[in-house]
């Protein structure tokens, strides 16, 4: 036999034994009728239940699991087998993890790490690996001879965007290192014991079940869709014992190759396990071994740009300034000029730089981005604009919140010390619009302003004028008034047969791409997601049938759906990829529909948390009673306007109804002269169950209960 099969085989085994011995221990211990689930999760113990179709919920199930688990190690000298073994491993790593939680509920309260991986938090990362935000996983393990030498390639990773996730005392060894870690830094401590790296491959295999419409117990389906869509890959650092190598044969299996820093000699696998015991070398033949390509942004400015930093939060300790809103005159506001207005690349500060700023206090600021273009339109103005947001949260040591003349931005010391200025705030616009918008801009022209009476008169003279314009565009622009809908199938490299249908009123589910946008795309990349949709022949506009629609997303799905009808929940409604901001469901008691949003982990009153209703729907396949579904489509007077709209709400988390209220409570008053509308419809605060719903709706005589019921 060879080393390397003898390896994994001598791995599995071992495993399989813990874990039999583990499970035994466990019954003996809590009894067969414990319950077992992972936290957060509506997939089981996710390994298990998309490899099996078993859905583990108490510990007398694992026993059939162990049987299953020693089947598949066959000991048989033959590689593909081999690879099985390594499922094995993964099989028993999932329930000793799980059995972790049995123990305790929170068993990596006291750890580095963050263990299990909710659902929500893969569903967030959808449309971010789609875009190509995130280009790749990246799974780092282990113990490095030299921590400088992860330190630099978590680092790297960080710096293209990479999801990256730790096992091992490389934890400690990036942490003590000065690498930024947690989920928004995008580099995630998962745990320390080698069984941990199960909750990176329950991320790849939950994106099978959620996006890909995998059914569960399809074995070959599901190391298909990992192979193909889930770009992940795995670095070992130091000595391979045989458990990591049966572990490593697991992640092969499911297509991920594995990158050891040690030399394996004729014992590697090309394309599968391959030695790079040159350190500079391992992020470049890991991404080249996953095909991944990360479009290099080289900026004139003092600190790393990424996406990574994105989420960077910067406390008032740290600040070396702040602009902010609160206390002072700010706005952003891009504006199109005619080509001989403006000078190409030309940046201005006029007030004081940072250098000249007193450190720890509060200031006025104004970006004032100005573009020209023979293709641009003043509708891409806003769109232009949005991304300033996320330009600046990228620059290492910067933290931008809100929007138009609602901002507040920090620069920390750290940054300041590096020499960051707010010319390089300029240079990076200046660069990712030329980037990004090359097609619709030819010049652009920026300047920054701290000067408090120069912002105000920017402010009151230019930004409050162009917001209101934009508004009233914006209020005007409904799905009547516009001739084409446009397509977005961005999200198809996860769900291949999904496709959204993006109008005025109801934009992407993702709630990242409004009619605007997908108008944009469509001008930026022609051939691209985004395609515009006839509304000719309109079939019935309350229901939202339209011909083309229809025939559209025929084409884009590869007649996967051939029928959408958009204001519908139960109608051939629209299909879910997976990565919507909101789910909604038919709650039968009131004849109503609860919504729930990804942040809010309690109990919905239809007995089911987001994560569970979101399961009901999603891999492009139509589920009538489910709808995912933008936060900004709640207070749309489209919102399932086949059924009687918007007035059927009857629950949201109190965040969710906090956040739509003003606009909700507005079209409410406009649609059924409904005064307050928000007030009728309950919360977590008010109801987790059916009868206190009831009783509540019952007593501020919530319309529904007049109405039909929906089915
Ligand atoms: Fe994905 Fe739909 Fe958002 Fe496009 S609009 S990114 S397809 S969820
Ligand atoms: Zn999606």
């Amino acid at each position: 036999m060879s080393v390397l099969t003898d390896l994994i085989y001598g791995g599995s085994n071992a495993v399989a034994s813990l874990t039999e011995n583990a499970v035994k221990d466990a019954i003996a211990k809590y009894g067969e009728e414990q319950k077992v689930a992972m936290p957060d999760t509506a997939y089981f113990l996710p390994t298990i239940y998309a490899a099996t179709g078993v859905k583990v919920g108490k510990l007398g199930d694992l026993s059939a699991c162990i049987g299953v688990l020693k089947s598949l190690i066959t000991n048989k000298e033959d590689l593909g087998e081999a690879l099985n073994a390594g499922l094995a491993t993964a099989v028993g790593a999932e329930i000793i993890e799980a059995l972790k939680y049995v123990e305790n509920a929170e068993p990596y309260a006291a750890e580095s790490g963050i263990g299990f991986v909710p659902d929500p938090i893969i569903r967030s990362l959808g449309v971010p690996l789609v875009t190509g935000d995130i280009p790749g996983v990246a799974v780092v393990l282990g113990k490095a001879e030299d921590a400088a030498d992860v330190v630099n390639i978590v680092k790297d990773y960080q710096s293209k965007g990479i999801m990256t996730f730790l096992i091992g005392d490389v934890i400690e060894q990036c942490t003590e290192g000065g690498v930024k870690v947690g989920l928004d830094f995008r580099v995630v401590p998962l745990g320390h014991d080698v069984t941990a790296v199960i909750h990176v491959v329950t991320v790849a295999i939950r994106a099978a079940l959620i996006f890909g419409n995998v059914t569960p117990g399809d074995l070959q389906g599901l190391l298909a869709y990992t192979k193909e869509r889930v770009p992940a890959f795995v670095n070992t650092f130091g000595a391979l014992n045989e458990v990591v190598v049966s572990a490593g044969a697991g992640a092969i299996a499911l297509g991920f190759p594995v990158v050891a820093d040690v030399d394996l000699g004729e014992n590697q696998v090309p394309g599968a396990l391959e030695s790079v015991t040159d350190h500079t070398m391992t992020v470049k033949k890991s991404l080249e071994l996953r095909n991944i390509k990360i479009k290099v942004k080289e900026l004139p400015i003092p600190v790393a740009f990424a996406s990574a930093f994105e989420g960077e939060v910067i406390r008032k300790g740290d600040m070396q300034i702040e602009f902010s809103s609160h206390k002072q005159p700010t706005c952003e506001v891009v504006q199109t000029r005619e080509d001989s207005e403006i000078e190409d690349h030309k940046i201005t500060i006029v007030g004081n730089d940072l250098d000249q700023l007193d450190a720890g206090q509060t200031y006025a600021l104004a970006t004032f981005v100005e573009v020209a273009g023979a293709k641009m339109q003043s509708d891409f103005e806003s769109v232009i604009e949005r991304k300033i947001h996320a330009w600046f949260n990228y620059m290492e040591g910067v933290m931008h919140t809100g929007q138009r003349n609602q901002i507040r931005v920090r620069v920390n010391k750290e940054a300041f010390e590096k020499g960051l200025r707010l010319t390089h705030f300029a240079e990076v616009l200046y660069a990712m619009i030329m980037d990004e918008f090359d097609i619709v801009v030819d010049k652009c022209q920026i300047t920054i302003i701290t000067d408090t009476a120069k912002v105000q008169e920017l402010l009151d003279n230019t930004a409050m004028p162009a917001y209101a314009a934009r508004d009233q565009r914006l209020e005007s622009l409904t799905d009547e008034s516009v001739d084409v809908f446009y397509t977005c199938t961005l999200c198809q490299s996860f769900a291949p047969s999904h496709c959204c249908v993006v109008t005025p009123e109801r934009l992407g589910l993702c709630g990242a791409v409004s009619w605007l946008d997908a108008k944009a795309t469509k001008e930026l990349t022609p051939a691209g997601p985004c395609q515009p949709i006839s509304k000719e022949g309109c079939e019935d506009p309350v229901k939202g049938i339209y011909p083309d629609v229809n025939k559209t997303v025929k084409e884009a799905t590869q007649g996967a759906l051939s029928k959408v009808t958009l204001y519908s929940i139960m109608e051939d409604p629209m299909t879910s990829c997976g990565c919507f901001e909101c789910i909604c469901g038919i709650e039968p008691f009131s004849k109503g529909v609860i919504i729930a949003n990804r942040e809010y982990a309690g109990m919905t009153p239809l007995g089911m948390t987001f994560g569970e209703l979101a399961s009901m729907t999603g891999g492009g396949v139509q589920t009538p009673g489910f709808m995912g579904h933008g936060r900004h489509f709640i207070a749309s007077k489209k919102f399932m306007s086949a059924e009687g709209g918007f007035e059927r709400i009857v629950w949201m988390p109190k965040e969710l109804k906090d956040d739509v209220a003003e606009r909700l409570n507005k079209s409410a008053k406009e649609k059924y002269n409904i005064d307050n509308f928000c007030d009728m419809i309950a919360d977590e605060t008010i109801a987790t169950d059916e009868e206190t719903l009831m009783a509540f709706l019952t007593e501020k005589e919530h319309p529904v209960l007049g109405l039909e019921p929906i089915m």
